[in-house]
């Protein structure tokens, strides 16, 4: 076997002889030989390649341990898993990307004098919550107030005291008074850090049991969004829908990693398990949405989303005339679908008042 110094090894992979000796000591890359007596180490030609992949990855901001697999894969595998890891990164992203252009709304309001005019939109909502027509029972919970939209859906032995312990604590919410601008962020990061709290009461730390919990509040000019799990909030405005979550699903992280279809994630036998939920991980999404006169705000469980394509949702929500009629049809087409899980939906409609 031809070996090549360090030096020389280090010239031909462009590499520096100190990264190569770190690659060396965190054992992504282990010299051909070291010298027993000088300790000197040397390189084959045929370890440039896998040289040259390390430095790759870890210029992408892969963590060790994901190189040292993806480095010892062939070219398709090790391909697959860069794609992979590039969907969680941009996931991730997206998460902060929303936190921060929250902060920027929350730090740029604190600063500024009070409005002198109140902005002239209120909400108007209604929930409806379906056992459906397979469940024992419905351990959906749902609510619609003045500022206060949520819907949650338990899972385990204890999944309705969770999913109402969840939205009974974010209650306090809909005061009349609501937010202080420049304060909700805070506010709603706490709730739900009380809300996980109260859902730990009630499942007495059992890890099989929890919550999904997905609410908006009402800001006066906004909606702020607080989202853990697989219910879901979509937006009806100028006649599309967008999905304004992302589901913590384990279905849902393979989809975005390439690794299953749509076609395939639907009879997925996985499509229920959560890689997130209250009570055991604390930290939602939050992100917060400027209103607009005639928005339709939509939360629903999975027992909407797994029995009726957004499609169709699309053309129910467009259809209602109200909230009331909106939620009632789109939990009726669930249960014409076969209502395979308890249904819940919330519909609040962003209005400017008449007079
Ligand atoms: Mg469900």
């Amino acid at each position: 076997m031809d070996l090549l110094t360090i030096g020389a090894f280090a010239k031909a992979s462009g590499l520096s002889p100190k990264a190569l000796r770190l690659y060396d000591e965190l054992g992504l890359l282990r010299p051909a030989r070291v010298d027993p007596y000088t300790g000197y180490r040397y390189y084959a030609v045929a370890q440039l390649d896998r040289a040259r992949l390390v430095a790759w990855l870890r210029r992408l901001g892969m963590p060790l341990a994901e190189i040292r697999a993806v480095a010892a894969l062939s070219g398709a595998d090790a391909a697959r898993e860069v794609r992979a890891y590039w969907a969680r990164v941009e996931a991730e992203t997206a998460v902060r990307r929303d936190l921060a252009a929250f902060l920027v709304t929350e730090l740029t309001e604190s600063t500024e004098a009070p409005r002198e005019e109140p902005t002239m939109l209120e909400l108007r909502c209604a929930a409806h919550s379906d056992r459906g027509h397979v469940r024992p029972a419905n351990q959906d919970t749902v609510y619609a107030g003045r500022r206060l939209l949520a819907v949650a859906d338990g899972f385990g032995p204890a999944g309705a005291p969770a999913s109402g312990a969840a939205v009974e604590a974010l209650r306090f919410l809909d005061e009349e008074d609501g937010p202080r601008p420049g304060n909700v962020l805070n506010l709603l990061a706490d709730a739900v850090r009380g809300a996980g709290d109260a859902v730990r009461d009630v499942t007495e730390g059992d890890q099989e049991a929890g919550t999904t919990l997905t609410a908006l509040l009402w800001t006066g000019s906004g909606l702020a969004l607080a989202h853990i799990g697989d219910s879901r909030a979509y937006l009806l405005r100028g006649g599309g829908l967008f999905r304004i979550t992302h589901d913590h699903s384990v279905v849902q992280s393979l989809l975005d990693e390439g690794r299953l279809t749509p076609a395939e994630a639907e009879s997925h036998p996985q499509r229920s398990m959560l890689l997130k939920a209250l009570g055991a991980d604390p930290d939602p999404d939050l992100r917060l949405h400027e209103a607009r006169p005639g928005d339709r705000y939509l939360l629903c469980s999975d027992g909407l989303t797994g029995a009726v394509p957004d499609d169709r949702i699309r053309e129910l929500l467009a259809a209602a005339p109200d909230p009331e009629t909106a939620v009632r049809s789109l939990v009726d087409a669930a249960n014409t679908a076969g209502g395979p899980d308890n249904v819940s939906c919330v519909v609040g409609d962003v209005v400017s008042p008449v007079g």
